[in-house]
């Protein structure tokens, strides 16, 4: 794909560039785009249109903050880049997780298997909600 590499540029009747075909460009509009969420987006709307401008005119779907462990020492929060239209951004594919962990000392065996088995569900979940 050579025409996501290239910076977008906005169009200028004044750019003695000539188009090659292969230009991404940038379009300004009053119309708000629809935006196609995963199922577990909780990120809304407004949020998303707020924030295309920062993303190049891609979406950042972001979903709930879930604590993990009897003790709520992780927090576990699914993100994916995405097109407007909900199709694979090219650049930044699939699903990442933004794992944090509370303080700095140790846990227990019991409680790493717990965090790993909610871990594990969540996991589970994404991937039957993504084709
Ligand atoms: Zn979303």
């Amino acid at each position: 794909m050579t025409g996501a590499s290239q910076k977008p540029r906005a169009i200028d009747h004044r750019d003695p560039e000539p188009a090659t075909g292969n230009d991404t460009y940038i379009v300004r509009t009053r119309i708000p785009p629809d935006i196609v969420c995963p199922s577990w987006c909780t990120t809304g709307p407004r949020q998303h249109i707020g924030e295309l401008s920062a993303h190049d005119g891609g979406v950042v779907h972001r979903g709930d903050l879930r604590s993990l462990g009897p003790s709520s020492c992780m927090t576990i929060r699914p993100f994916a880049a995405s097109l407007v239209d909900g199709s694979v951004d090219p650049d930044d594919p699939g699903v990442h997780l933004d794992l944090t962990r509370d303080g700095d000392g140790p846990i227990t065996l019991d409680e790493a298997m717990a965090v790993a088995e909610e871990l594990a569900a969540i996991v589970r979940q994404l991937t039957k909600s993504c084709p």
